[in-house]
């Protein structure tokens, strides 16, 4: 339903918060959030509204810079705590609005290599089939460029990749996807109302765009691989 994505500097839980709290009136079944710090990637996820998130977070805190969250509307699994995002699998933890069509096949496929899923969404495949490629030895890009390659359906992504703290992936196919430009920061999200608390200038990413963030910029590529770049737009603060 809402994501959000901060490659900061400063404290990133309360931005994701923030943030997650202007997606609330789209509507949502539960929330999480996961960061990267030294220890890893760590989330933290509940049923039920932002302010028990917020509960689980105050009972057991996580800190970082970097972070992804959520707003989930349930499509495939229960609203429970387990099929909230994000979702994780080895070095991959991610949230994904929209509905991955052929997951099922997909999940056999992930559960023929011997790997064990938690939840029953559609979104953790792509976190199997990511986490597969990466310890195939690939890089986070072409791993994750690969990953989308097999995907069909629709899907805004944001993925951090667990010792990785420079970086967060993104991607969208029919789901919408922004970046949001800051000083010695960058943002995902959903919408421009997303990104709303930390910048006005924004990059609507095209269908089939995806982006790798650092702190520092963006680099954008378009579905068949090439370098692209989407223009930055000043939208209004109201927006
Ligand atoms: N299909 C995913 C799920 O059910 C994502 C739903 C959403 O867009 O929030 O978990």
């Amino acid at each position: 339903c809402g994501i959000i994505g901060v490659t900061g500097t400063g404290p990133v839980v309360p931005r994701l918060i923030d943030s997650l709290k202007r997606l609330e009136y789209r509507g949502y079944d539960s929330a999480g959030i996961a960061v990267q710090n030294g220890e890893g990637v760590q989330r933290r996820r509940a049923k039920g509204k932002i302010r028990e998130l917020e509960a689980v977070l105050a009972a057991d805190p996580v800190a970082g810079t970097v972070g992804i969250g959520h707003t989930r509307w349930a499509t495939h699994g229960a609203p429970t705590t387990t099929n909230a995002h994000p979702h994780k699998a080895g070095r991959v933890c991610l949230v994904h609005n929209g509905i991955i069509e052929n997951f099922a096949e997909l999940k056999a496929e992930m559960e023929a290599e011997g790997r064990i899923f938690e939840s029953q969404t559609d979104t953790e495949v792509v976190a199997h089939l990511l986490d597969h490629k990466l310890a195939a030895g690939m890089t986070p890009l072409d791993a994750f460029k690969a990953t989308l390659d097999r995907l069909t359906g629709a899907y805004a992504l944001a993925v951090l990749i667990e010792g990785d703290d420079e970086l967060i992936l993104g991607a969208r196919r029919g789901s919408p996807l922004v970046v949001g430009w800051g000083e010695g920061e960058m943002y995902l999200g959903s919408d421009a109302l997303a990104v709303g608390p930390f910048t006005q200038k924004i990059s609507y990413l095209e269908e089939g765009d995806y982006v790798v963030l650092s702190r520092t910029g963006a680099r954008m590529f378009d579905a068949s691989g090439h370098p692209a770049d989407r223009a930055v737009v000043q939208v209004s603060a109201s927006s």
